[in-house]
């Protein structure tokens, strides 16, 4: 796709961040509506973001966006995901996973060949921690790959021991084994092209092998409050923001059925969402990063977001979280897939009563 040079503007890290328009990834077509307009409440990158949703088939997506050549300025070397956990943030982590719930997707599965898309230090499963991380996973006898676009944090997960491929899922020419797991875990909304990407995922499935997509859903009680503010939008890191309906639809296309869907939304991410709307300009003046409003500093909210306050904010919000759980409208959505055509459940349990897979209970990280 061609790069729109005129929209080409500096971002704050110096670099030249270059955009360009795109037709709807999942129904090809070029008319959308705006939907709104958002910020980088992360990293503060300048251009103001445009989302909106297809015409056609509702996908609700970031357009224009950063340009392929760009994408590695919108991943600066201090985003989270993508560092090592060395000293007290070690120990924090460890610590983190021990209270955090169990990853449910793989319970009741023997351990076999997984492949983890977007995988990035390896040592980390938003939002349960360490567990079922690659690296957790490996010690449990499962056979780990990985793909990680970032060459820093390919680099560390490969310093575990982990198999990696460095690149995007396309950029990768072949795989010698099939893999009785594919996973997107909060990774399919950075894809450049979900289609692209679910395609060859299940082309790597085993006859049996199960797909796991989790990820923000927009279709969400948080959206509707926070707006701009939504932390699932994480512009312009996610490209993409699904709601079940184009989740599925994106399944179907690429030959998936789905057997089992899951709304585990956190008080981690909804406290998130409440953060941006404390160093928004509206409240302190002025917007401000998630980093500028953790130091101590001129931003007024500051202080609100002491460890503290936040361990007193997830308590005071969990049970809210878990009642927009039951109610099927979580700020975070997981579909488990296997390859077929089969029709979809409509079942209240979300599952197949033909699946030939072992589902487990919904559930979630730190409610
Ligand atoms: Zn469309």
């Amino acid at each position: 796709m061609p790069e729109d040079e005129s929209a080409a503007q500096k971002d704050m890290a110096g670099g030249i961040m270059r955009w360009e328009t795109v037709p709807c990834d999942l129904c090809g077509a070029s008319e959308a509506e705006w939907l709104l307009n958002g910020i980088d409440w992360e990293f503060g990158l300048s251009a103001e973001l445009h989302v909106v949703e297809c015409s056609q088939c509702g996908l609700i997506y970031l357009n224009p966006r950063p340009a392929p050549s760009s994408i590695h300025l919108i991943y600066p070397s201090r985003y989270g995901f993508f560092q090592e956990s060395t000293g007290i943030r070690r120990l924090l982590k460890a610590a983190y996973s021990k209270i955090a719930a169990p990853y449910p997707y793989l319970e009741g599965m023997r351990p076999g060949r997984i492949l983890d898309v977007g995988c990035a230090t390896g040592d980390r499963n938003y939002p349960y921690g360490e567990n079922g991380s690659l690296r957790q996973l490996q010690r449990k006898g499962w056979d780990v790959s990985g793909s990680e676009p970032d060459e820093r944090a390919a680099e560390i997960a490969r310093s575990y021991g982990i198999s990696i491929h460095t690149g995007r899922l396309s950029d990768i020419a072949s795989f010698a084994e099939r893999f009785d797991v594919v996973r997107f875990n909060h990774a399919l909304e950075h894809s450049v092209s979900p289609t692209e990407d679910l395609a060859i995922a299940a082309a790597l499935l085993r006859k049996d092998g199960r797909l796991i997509v989790s990820g923000p859903n927009i279709a969400s009680a948080a959206f509707s409050l926070f707006r701009k503010y939504w932390s699932g939008l994480d512009l312009p890191r996610h490209f993409y923001h699904f709601t079940p309906a184009t989740l599925h639809k994106y399944c179907e296309n690429a030959g998936l059925r789905i057997v089992g869907e899951y709304h585990d939304g956190t008080a981690v991410d909804f406290v998130h969402s409440m953060k941006h709307v404390l160093q928004s300009s509206e409240v302190s003046g002025r917007n401000s990063t998630c980093g500028e409003s953790e130091c101590a500093g001129e931003n007024g909210s500051a202080h609100l977001f002491s460890p503290l306050s936040r361990v007193c904010g997830y308590l005071a919000v969990r049970s809210l979280v878990r009642f927009f759980n039951r109610m099927k409208v979580s700020d975070s959505y997981t579909v488990v897939a296997v390859r077929g055509h089969a029709a979809m459940p409509t079942k209240a349990s979300g599952r197949a009563e033909n699946a030939r897979v072992a589902l487990p209970q919904a559930s979630s990280g730190w409610e």
